[in-house]
């Protein structure tokens, strides 16, 4: 259900583009630069956390704030995503995506031990690491 366009590509939602994604729907795991390139023609699904860390990095664009543990839909998706926390930084998340049945995760930078700042993926994911 992964493929590579200018990011990896779930469906139709970009995840994490490396380049002006085509895609109008896009899923930012976290505001690293090497994960965010935004576009005025996109929507990027992302925590409040880290839409306010891109507002402030890259600029304005079209946000859509997705709480962890919500479970998100897209119009014109078969699937919906879920976001955990992954202990990498401020905001950062992995995604579950839910679609005919299957699970597929996206977990992007990850950090499975506690730090001094953020609990690790596993301890925040309730004892399941994806
Ligand atoms: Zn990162």
């Amino acid at each position: 259900m992964f493929r590579e366009d200018n990011g990896l590509v779930f469906g139709s939602l970009c995840i994490d583009p490396h380049r002006s994604p085509r895609q109008k729907n896009v899923f930012l795991s976290h505001a690293h630069s090497d994960h965010v390139k935004l576009s005025k023609k996109s929507i990027f699904f992302a925590t409040p956390p880290t839409i306010d860390l891109v507002k402030e990095r890259f600029g304005m664009a079209d946000f859509c704030k997705v709480d962890f543990g919500e479970k998100k839909s897209i119009s014109g998706e078969d699937f919906e995503f879920e976001l955990f926390p992954n202990g990498h930084i401020l905001g950062s998340a992995q995604a579950k995506f839910s679609s005919g049945g299957k699970e597929h995760v996206f977990t992007s930078d990850f950090r499975l031990q506690d730090s001094l700042l953020f609990k690790g993926a596993f301890s925040q994911a309730g004892g399941y690491c994806f």
